[in-house]
């Protein structure tokens, strides 16, 4: 009966009831400690009564523990179109210390996020599928309020890394390959896809943070009802180009600068901020009790985000054949010699650089 019982967080959950089992992702409990700390930000100005709403509920676990470890929140409404699932997340409400009310729909994910729409839209949602979000982007964004907060996880990484290429380009009318920016590449396909369905109602989904593990991608957005800023949005998707030496550039290039060889290109593909630091610094704040969350939020504050891809240094290495030179090593040589440099949330081996990159390969030799 053991393997029944799952603690996380500060909660405790059961995944079976009778015959009936909810799906609970173990993989998933970092996003999860992520996504309490964001969403308690999030209401950090926003007074105590905000309502949030889940549509893939599964054991209950992500409304449960927002509602126990976090912030702002008082009022919870689950959803599961599997009513056993539904039966069980109802009873680990009941059985956690849980603060605020909760509501219990069983529902298609589509119709729940009609009702939330009749029911006057709520301030948080996060939608949390099997497999990619992106069917339930277009309904769910318009389920938010203007300025609430929105959260998807796309577990399709094989499609989203551009290794099927022509499954990418069918479900996210994006063409890419495989490339050394490969997990803000994934990133970026989807907060592609969240931008876009949500300007063709004229409203803008701004990122304010993402981040990718191997087995998922997050992406954050917050809802702006309006046309000129969606069209913003939209004017900073474009396309890179790149090259197999280790080049990338924004400029479209047929032939690449440094190699001589036919270049790439991967796109459409947004290409500005991801990182909305003042939401970051304050989900830092709260994450005294979560080192790896806290670790995480100072990697995305020292992120250079202006720069929509990262140079992987051990694929340049292996490129120009020479040995990886530390990080903080090359940053302060880039920085030395007046460019800017940063860490990136999305690779350990990962620098952003706005130096060019003959400049960049150089400091490898320094
Ligand atoms: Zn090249």
């Amino acid at each position: 009966m053991q393997t029944n019982i799952v603690s996380e967080g500060n909660v405790r959950i059961i995944k079976k009831v009778g015959g009936s089992e909810a799906f609970y992702n173990p993989l998933g409990e970092f996003s999860r400690d992520v996504f309490v700390k964001l969403f308690s930000a999030y209401a950090l100005n926003k007074g105590e009564n905000l309502i949030y709403a889940e549509p893939f509920s599964g054991t209950g676990i992500k409304g449960i523990r927002l509602s126990v470890e976090g912030k702002g929140f008082s009022t919870f409404i689950f959803n599961d179109i599997n009513k056993g699932s539904l039966e069980i997340a109802k009873k680990n409400w009941n059985t956690n210390n849980v603060k605020g009310k909760g509501i219990f729909y069983n529902l298609e994910a589509n119709d729940f996020f009609q009702r939330l729409v009749n029911l006057g839209r709520v301030d948080g949602i996060d939608v949390d599928p099997f497999g990619s979000s992106s069917p339930y982007i277009f309904n769910a964004i318009r389920s938010v309020k203007g300025g609430g907060i929105i959260s998807f996880t796309f577990t399709d990484t094989q499609v989203l890394g551009g290794i099927h290429s022509e499954a990418l380009e069918k479900r996210y009318h994006i063409k890419a390959k495989k490339v050394q920016f490969l997990k803000e590449l994934q990133a970026r396909i989807a907060i592609t896809n969240v931008i876009l369905e949500a300007s063709t109602v004229n409203i803008a989904a701004v990122p304010v943070f993402a981040h990718v593990d191997k087995h998922y991608i997050r992406s954050y957005h917050i809802i702006k009802p309006k046309a000129s800023l969606a069209g913003e949005l939209v004017k900073d998707i474009k396309y890179l180009t790149i090259s197999d030496c280790g080049f990338v550039s924004l400029e479209e290039r047929p032939y690449c600068p440094y190699c001589g060889e036919p270049t790439d290109t991967v796109g459409p593909l947004y290409t500005g901020k991801i990182f909305d630091k003042d939401l970051v610094k304050k989900a830092h704040y709260i994450s005294d009790d979560c080192e790896r969350c806290a670790d995480l939020f100072n990697a995305a504050l020292e992120e250079f985000d202006r720069i929509p891809f990262y140079y992987d240094t051990k694929y340049i290495a292996s490129i120009i054949k020479t040995s990886t030179p530390s990080k903080t090593s090359l940053i302060d040589k880039l920085n030395k010699s007046g460019f800017r440099a940063s860490r990136t949330v999305f690779c350990p081996t990962g620098i952003k650089t706005d130096a060019p990159f003959g400049v960049f390969k150089s400091t490898f030799y320094q």
